[in-house]
């Protein structure tokens, strides 16, 4: 276990910046996913961390000693890339007990954590099979196994996931997650998938462009989003953002969305906050699951125009062109295409964005 501490962490390849002035302190047994759309910046980071990149400024601690310089293999890290690295040419068994080999464990010791481990991650029957012969999912399985046998105290995956299929993926979700308890590892979970992140990690850092945006929990950054890239990002489908002016009124301060033909009060909290701030262009958000449907002329009228039957979950979209907003349902929905629903927001569901800078208004 170890705290991991990116400090004012630059990286640059040439004349282009992948990473720009990243702070960013991962706790001692936090599961922490970076988590952004591709070119983020994100296998950057996280090979710095495992000693594979030098930064171009800053530096990386581990519990305060400074990891500048110090090799890969001196950095007590583990590492589980999107290609499983293993060896093709043992058995499951050869490959669980290669790193503790390696390390000089009495055969007892190595026999004994090697069937923990094939025990723990469903390959026990399959001990004595030439790798060769495993499907893509169980080799990622193994690639795993062989990395967290030798109880690293920092655990780093990098897309480890995305070669395998939906369905195992779900599992190996659950699985990792009660690895990391086992072990109470430090682990860094390097995705571009949301529901990876969400399902998995303590906290979520959210990178774009090379900048990290956020840094908290799921339920922070799926909340709370701090600009309107994390609202966009986050979620799925992502917030709801549609541009608006702020404007007194005998109701109080509304927001005028244009477009939408409607102006809409806000709670008291967020429109002190909003006065406070004093901008008047905003974007309104508020999450597609914050969505309800109204009594008929209660609401915004909005025609049905596309709806997604997602297992337990309905998408819904309403309205087109620059009149558009999702929602999202139980399954028992009924509705259907081409009638017109009335839109509503459950209270407290709304927030607001600086339009100009995409910051979020809210409160300290
Ligand atoms: P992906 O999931 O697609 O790998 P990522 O968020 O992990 O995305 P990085 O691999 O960290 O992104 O890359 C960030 C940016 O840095 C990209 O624009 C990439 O092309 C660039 N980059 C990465 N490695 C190098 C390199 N060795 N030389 C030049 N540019 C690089």
């Amino acid at each position: 276990m170890t705290t991991i501490h990116l400090e004012n962490l630059v990286k640059r390849f040439g004349a282009f910046t992948a990473l720009k002035t990243m702070d960013l302190e991962i706790r001692n047994g936090e599961f922490m996913a970076l988590l952004g759309p591709s070119g983020c910046g994100k296998s950057t980071t996280m090979n710095m961390i495992a000693g594979m990149e030098s930064p171009s400024e800053g530096r990386i601690t581990f519990d305060g000693r400074d990891m500048n310089g110090v090799a890969m293999g001196k950095r007590g890290v583990g590492f589980v890339f999107q290609n499983y690295a293993i060896f093709t040419h043992m058995s499951v068994y050869d490959n669980l007990a290669y790193g503790l080999k390696v390390r000089g464990l009495a055969p007892t010791e190595v026999d004994r954590r090697v069937k923990a481990m094939a025990d723990f991650l469903q390959l026990s029957p399959m001990l004595e099979k030439p790798s060769a012969k495993l499907s893509v999912n169980i080799l990622q399985r193994l690639a795993i196994g062989r990395s967290a046998i030798v109880e690293p105290a920092i655990f780093l995956l990098d897309e480890p996931l995305s070669n395998v299929d939906a369905a195992f993926r779900a599992v190996m979700r659950t699985e990792l997650k009660h690895l990391q308890r086992e072990f109470r590892q430090t682990m860094v979970y390097v995705t571009h998938d949301q529901l990876e992140a969400m399902t998995m990690a303590d906290r979520i850092a959210v990178m774009d462009h090379g900048v990290l945006q956020q840094v908290g929990t799921p339920l922070e950054v799926y909340n709370d989003p701090v600009n309107l890239f994390v609202a966009g990002f986050i979620g799925s489908p992502g917030m709801n953002l549609i541009d608006g002016t702020l404007a007194e009124s005998d109701r109080g301060l509304v927001v005028d969305l244009g477009a939408m033909g409607v102006s809409v009060p806000l709670d008291a909290d967020l429109a002190a906050t909003a006065r406070a701030h004093g901008v008047q262009e905003v974007v309104y958000g508020f999450r597609p699951e914050r969505v309800v449907l109204a009594q008929a002329g209660a609401g915004l009228a909005m025609p049905v125009t596309f709806i997604e039957r997602i297992g337990a979950r309905t998408v819904v979209h309403f309205g087109d062109g620059d009149r558009r907003v999702k929602a999202v349902f139980d399954n028992n929905l009924a509705v259907s295409v081409g009638e017109t629903a009335y839109v509503a927001l459950e209270p407290g569901g709304a927030r607001l964005f600086d339009r100009a800078s995409g910051t979020a208004i809210r409160g300290a």
